[in-house]
């Protein structure tokens, strides 16, 4: 009798044991016991940038804070339901990277009534919006810079390079794949990359300038059309970002280029994993790091400050906040000779 109940016992308490290792904190968002719950809408899911920010953030949540990750599909409605879902959850605050950023204001409203605290992601609400509420955060990268960045690189060739003047007219005659229309990124790129190069005493001719949204098919369809234009007139391509720059070089290989001698300097912003690999291969001339792992690093930790009732510092966070609401992730040049800073 006493060894049967001993040995019960024991079973008992194995159960509750294996019980607890079961819910105790495994590393996978999501699954943590009394952790703060955190609701994080991506714009979309099949954006290469982003799918590196929303794993920097599982990484930085782990064990910490229990993240529930939703896809927007690139559609504001589908937003607007994925927060109203939060909101009933009743989750502890929120990261939204917005599909359309002037959609911010009626997500704030909601937040507010709510009292969820909310930090935006990548792509920047309006100065108004982001001032209706003192517990809204906005974590991003300067736009102008990437875009100063980018034209610097393309300075650097054309000074190292007098051949880089292909028609010999003394004018730098490129062309131009934007993000996405009202994007600070794609119209803070586009502006300031073409202002470097004119800061540098570079004419600059613009043969075609046009919006590949973002991506890669995009990118090469819409260089494609442009080499049917203008073929080897073209000295140089700028993309707003990689995805559409390794479109471009996509047409261009298939133009012949990259093949002997045949060479077009092509620049790109973000840094990602298959950019990098480009600028090993020598197709890709530069690329502008923007750093996905501090950028979602830093959402979750002003999110989990927030979810706690705290203020947001540079003590709880790790991470300086400038004007009480925005963090500031610094853009790196990146070309063949610092590939290892871009990781
Ligand atoms: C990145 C792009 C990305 C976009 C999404 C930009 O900062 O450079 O690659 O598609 O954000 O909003
Ligand atoms: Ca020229």
């Amino acid at each position: 009798m006493k060894r049967k109940s001993i040995l019960a016992l024991l079973a008992c308490a194995m159960l509750t044991m294996a019980a607890c290792s079961n819910g105790g904190g495994n590393g996978k968002s999501g699954e943590g016991e009394g952790e703060p719950k955190i609701g994080v809408a991506i714009y979309k899911f099949d954006d290469t940038f982003m799918t590196g920010v929303r794993n920097a953030m599982s990484v930085a949540a782990s064990g910490k804070s229990a993240l529930d990750i939703v896809d927007s599909q690139n559609a504001q409605p589908t937003q607007n339901e994925k927060i109203d879902l939060f909101i009933s959850k009743k989750y502890n605050s929120m990261i939204v990277n917005p599909v359309d950023r002037t959609a911010a204001g009626v997500i704030i409203d909601k937040a507010k009534k709510a009292d969820i605290p909310v930090v935006f992601l990548n792509r920047e609400p309006l100065a108004e919006d982001m001032n209706k509420w003192d517990k809204v955060y906005y974590v991003g990268a300067k736009a102008e810079e990437s875009g100063t960045i980018s034209g610097q690189l393309l300075v650097d060739y054309w000074k190292a390079n007098p051949g880089a003047d292909k028609n010999g007219d003394g004018k730098l005659q490129y062309v131009m794949l934007q993000g996405e229309p009202g994007h600070q990124d794609a119209e803070l790129r586009s502006k300031f990359s073409v202002q470097a190069l004119q800061d540098a005493g570079i004419e600059v001719d613009a043969l075609a300038v046009d919006t590949a949204m973002w991506d890669r098919v995009k990118g090469q369809e819409k260089m494609q059309a442009f080499l049917a234009q203008f073929g080897d007139k073209i000295e140089a391509v700028l993309a707003n970002n990689d995805d559409m720059a390794l479109g471009a070089i996509e047409a261009l290989k298939a133009a012949g280029y990259f093949t002997g001698d045949k060479f077009i300097p092509v620049i790109g912003v973000d840094a990602t994993a298959p950019a990098i690999q480009a600028l090993q291969d020598g197709t890709l001339l530069g690329t502008v790091l923007n750093d996905a792992k501090n950028q979602g690093a830093a959402a979750v930790a002003i999110a989990e400050a927030l979810a706690k009732g705290e203020t947001p510092t540079k003590d709880n966070t790790g991470f300086d906040i400038s004007d009480g609401k925005y963090v500031w992730i610094s853009y790196k040049k990146i070309t063949k000779d610092n590939i290892a800073e871009a990781q």
